[in-house]
């Protein structure tokens, strides 16, 4: 039903996002079923870790240069498939240095098969660059400057994901200064695994300019009017969070409450593979779930394109689409 509808997503991990199809090319002979258990998160799957572990399946897969082309052109397919128009893909470059491909190695053979996509596929798909919480700071700086060295590609932002439990923020306080101090723009998982304190803490210490769900925001009245006096964007995903159990019911889960205030949001899958969800699946949840409208789903594709990572040229081009689709 809604798979005409044109969308921007912001928020999609390409190491979470193999399709069966493309599993079945880097393990040939692999059932659907032996791929929903490797590769999917269970549903009875009771935090982000074990949401994250799924992760680790996939990037054994995206160690050489072809396992990389074929799962990212694998995951424009899916864009393109659910009418994606925009989309920044995410994934921790320095995750896939086991074969011994260098980190510019591995930013580079993604970039090349985004170009290679275009020839396919309509979406235009730029890459947000993750280092994780359970990093060193070279680490994270290390990524941070990957970020810099390829900022004149598609390469569009530097992201923090992983575990936020386990881990403080101490260690990328730095990265995050030196991708600022460079105009690199940022987003940082927060408020996901942990309450509003951790979104708190990550606005004052990485000063970010999206946050990676955020949905405990809600829980702090005084945090939502912080997000949306400062112009912070909300990449929510619900599939994700409620197969992480951010909160124990589907009764209790907030997003629309979330949605009400009027914060800036908009609706992503996280990862299509371990969510097992693609984007018109998150958009039919919400219609019904909450009673979303058409309007809404234009307002949320709107928010999603301003603050984007994208160049100001091809945000007016996505806005005119949405435009011409939404508003006829
Ligand atoms: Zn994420």
């Amino acid at each position: 039903m809604y798979n005409k509808l044109p969308k921007v997503e912001l928020h999609i991990h390409l190491d979470c996002s193999l399709s069966y199809d493309v599993v079945a090319l880097l393990i040939p002979g692999i059932s659907v079923e032996e791929y929903r258990n490797k590769f999917t998160a269970p549903k009875n799957c009771c935090s982000l870790n074990d949401y994250i572990e799924c992760a680790q399946a996939a990037i054994n897969y995206m160690q050489t240069k072809e396992q990389l082309r074929i799962v990212t052109l694998d995951l424009l397919a899916q864009f393109d498939a659910d009418n994606v128009v925009y989309a920044e893909m995410r994934f921790a470059p320095l995750q896939h240095l086991q074969l011994g491909l260098t980190p510019e190695e591995v930013v580079q053979e993604v970039l090349n098969a985004i170009v290679e996509g275009k020839k396919h596929y309509k979406v235009e798909a730029n890459v947000i660059l993750c280092t994780l919480r359970n990093f060193s700071e070279a680490q994270s700086m290390e990524t941070a400057k990957l970020a810099l060295q390829f900022k004149d590609s598609a390469v569009v932002g530097f992201d923090i994901a992983a575990d936020e439990v386990g881990y403080p923020l101490d260690n990328h306080v730095s990265a995050f200064k030196f991708a600022k101090s460079n105009d690199i723009l940022c987003t940082a998982h927060a408020g996901e695994a942990l309450g509003p304190n951790s979104v708190w803490e990550t606005l004052e210490k990485l000063t970010p300019n999206r946050i990676g769900h955020g949905i405990r925001s809600i829980e702090d009245p005084s945090l939502i009017e912080r997000l949306i006096e400062s112009n912070i964007h909300l990449e929510v995903c619900p599939t994700s969070n409620q197969l992480t159990r951010v909160y124990p019911s589907l009764e209790e889960y907030p997003i629309n409450k979330l949605y009400k205030t009027g914060v800036s949001m908009s609706i992503s899958t996280d990862g299509r593979a371990i969510s097992a969800v693609d984007l018109n699946e998150e958009y039919q949840f919400m219609t019904n779930q909450y009673g979303w409208t058409i309007n809404d789903l234009y307002r949320i594709n709107t928010e999603a394109i301003k603050h984007s990572f994208a160049t100001e040229e091809v945000k007016m081009a996505v806005q005119a689409q949405l435009d011409a689709f939404y508003l006829v």
